[in-house]
């Protein structure tokens, strides 16, 4: 099958690969339409530290496509259903799954990154990780089905489960053309929540107040902490959706209010950060982690986008052979939104 693959170290190429196997019998195999790319895949790109790859390795955790064909005891999916797909593949069996926390398994793995991805003709997930793509008005283009489930999946579980955001709240958010950022702004919203979103970009902030952030602060011009007191009356906000780490973690201490949480699950700038505990006690801060979302949380976004919320935001969509064109435009940041590549 056609695949983007690293076929050595730090090597992109559109390739050749073997087909991803046949359906084992709780197992799916999707012909992938479309996949989109997210931050995760410049590191699977670039390398991750302690991770080695058997090259061809296929790239892409997003994905969208039609359901090829299906394992003995699949009931949920038949094939030419079109599918979404939840990148992130859990064992269903440990202590965490079977307390309903798939994100927290033991051997927790991403498609593309410890596992074969999306951008390839073919992908082999477990049953529990397709789901139906709901009937929209206007449907979903496959662009949009692609770019759905990672951004949309992180940002919830980090606004609405572990940060727990309540109407009336205010809430940072900062990076708004990265796709977590701007889903989580569209997830507090949804909440009721005011948002205070962050870019260097104006033009960035413009389309963000249209999308409904409620203030826009340029990082680049404006002093984050300084500009949050004032529309605070000195309170702070009272949660912080933090995914850049090193560059932006002191600010998002200082424009935290008494008994706020910070809520984190990445790091793009670096991840060694310092924290003066005294602060954190005396002002009863929160601050947690979060990777992904469990099955329970997954349904949840699914049968809200059948409802018409969180339509994913698309950027720009490439063909297959114009793939190094899309990683470089996440590269750069220039984006708003998803960055897709069309498969077929
Ligand atoms: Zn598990």
């Amino acid at each position: 099958m056609r695949a983007c693959a690293l076929t050595a170290a730090q090597t992109l190429e559109i390739t050749d690969v073997p087909d991803a196997p046949a359906p084992g019998a709780g197992e799916v195999r999707v012909a992938i339409r479309a996949a989109a790319l997210n931050h995760l895949d410049l590191f699977v790109a670039a390398g991750l530290p302690g991770v080695e790859y058997r090259f061809p390795h296929v790239v892409g955790a997003d994905g969208a496509g039609i359901v090829e064909s299906i394992g003995a005891s699949v009931t949920r999916v038949t094939p030419g259903d079109r599918v979404l797909i939840n990148p992130g593949i859990s064992d269903y069996t440990c202590d965490f799954c079977r307390a309903g926390e798939h994100s927290l398994c033991v051997t927790y793995r991403m498609l593309g990154e410890h596992l074969p991805g999306t951008i390839a003709e073919l992908v082999t997930v477990p049953e529990p990780n397709v789901a139906l793509i709901p009937v929209n008005s206007p449907a979903l283009s496959w662009a949009e089905a692609a770019a759905f489930s990672l951004v949309t999946l992180t940002a919830w579980r980090m606004v609405v489960t572990r940060a727990q955001v309540k109407p009336g709240e205010t809430v940072l958010v900062w990076g708004i053309g990265g796709g977590v950022s701007l889903t989580a702004m569209r997830i507090a919203k949804l909440r009721g929540a005011r948002v205070v979103v962050t870019s260097s970009s104006d033009a960035k902030l413009g389309e963000a107040r249209r999308l409904g952030a409620d203030v826009t602060l340029n990082h680049r011009t404006q002093k984050v902490p300084q500009e949050v007191r004032t529309l605070t009356n000195k309170r702070g906000v009272d949660v912080v959706v933090e995914n850049v780490g090193e560059a932006t973690w002191d600010d998002s201490l200082r424009c935290l209010a008494r008994g706020g949480r910070l809520v984190t699950c990445g790091a793009t700038t670096g991840p060694k950060v310092t924290l003066d505990l005294r602060r954190l006690f005396w002002h009863h801060w929160t601050i947690m982690g979060s990777t992904m979302g469990n099955a329970a949380e997954y349904a949840e976004i699914v049968r809200l986008l059948g409802q018409g919320h969180l339509r994913p935001i698309v950027d720009r969509v490439y063909p297959l052979d114009q793939v190094r064109a899309a990683y470089e435009r996440l590269e750069k940041g220039e984006q708003l939104g998803k960055v897709v590549v069309e498969v077929v």
